[in-house]
């Protein structure tokens, strides 16, 4: 099933709204723009009309909980691989999965799952992915301008945001029919923008600097801080300087 409407308040509420429903699944929502887009936290995402792509996938897998940050760094791949194959461009992972382009986010990635109270189990999965596809550089809010880009910073495209859309799919189902092959992962650490560098994050209050040292299997980010080495869940930590 896909769902493409003209304004709606997030993708990710559509989808989630549509997991109560008996629509078959997989389904997509998109979305010409969001008044309410937002990332991690709750923190806002511009979505733009016309020039983005905002579109949220809901699965019903019949999985356990614990493989839901697998389904997080697999997107982020095929979102990744996608934009590379299509523009020729080299995009980059900022953990957990946010997509960069030159050291400036283009596409920012989302993903929740609601599980079944009796069994455990995972209910439902939505990934919601925004990509700033052909935004005019210019266009970005002031408090982003330096740290957003978009694929297309002038404003025109040479190819079709449907091609795009379906090459990200693509590639997504691919990988994920060859789970539990972890190739994805060794792609993912591949085009990690962090791994080797300095990062900065804040755990109970307290403020640590340290060496992005690997990324686990589950998505756990290690990082070396002078006396500590620290693991870092992705729920919990937002990457702040690298
Ligand atoms: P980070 O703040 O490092 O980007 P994050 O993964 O937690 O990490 P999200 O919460 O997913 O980010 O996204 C929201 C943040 O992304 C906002 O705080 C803002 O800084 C930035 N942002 C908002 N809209 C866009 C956009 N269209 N393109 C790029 N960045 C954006």
């Amino acid at each position: 099933t896909i769902q493409i409407a003209d304004q709606v308040e997030t993708t990710m509420k559509e989808a989630k709204l549509a997991a109560l429903s008996e629509l078959s699944t997989p389904a997509l929502f998109l979305a010409e723009t969001q008044v309410g887009g937002h990332g991690r936290f709750n923190r806002p995402f511009f979505s733009p009309k016309g020039k983005g792509i905002y579109m949220s996938l809901l699965l019903k897998p019949n999985h356990t909980f614990s493989e839901l940050p697998q389904y997080t760094l697999l997107a982020a791949v095929a979102v990744a691989q996608a934009i590379d194959e299509l523009t020729g461009k080299e995009t980059q992972i900022k953990w957990v999965n946010d997509i960069y382009l030159e050291g400036k986010k283009v596409c920012g990635i989302l993903s929740e799952a609601t599980s079944d109270f009796e069994s455990g189990r995972i209910a439902s999965i939505v990934i919601g992915i925004g990509i700033n596809f052909a935004i005019p550089q210019t266009a970005f809010p002031e408090d982003i301008q330096q740290r957003a880009t978009s694929l297309f910073p002038t404003g025109e495209a040479p190819v079709n945001r449907a091609r795009l859309i379906a090459a990200v799919w693509t590639r997504f189902f691919d990988l994920l029919d060859q789970l539990p092959a972890d190739d994805y992962l060794t792609i993912y650490r591949q085009k990690s923008f962090v791994l080797g560098k300095t990062v900065c994050f804040t755990q109970q209050g307290i403020r640590y600097e340290g060496v992005a040292e690997s990324i686990t299997a589950t998505g756990e980010l290690v990082v070396r801080t002078t006396d500590d080495v620290k693991v870092l869940s992705s729920g919990e930590i937002s990457l702040e300087k690298y």
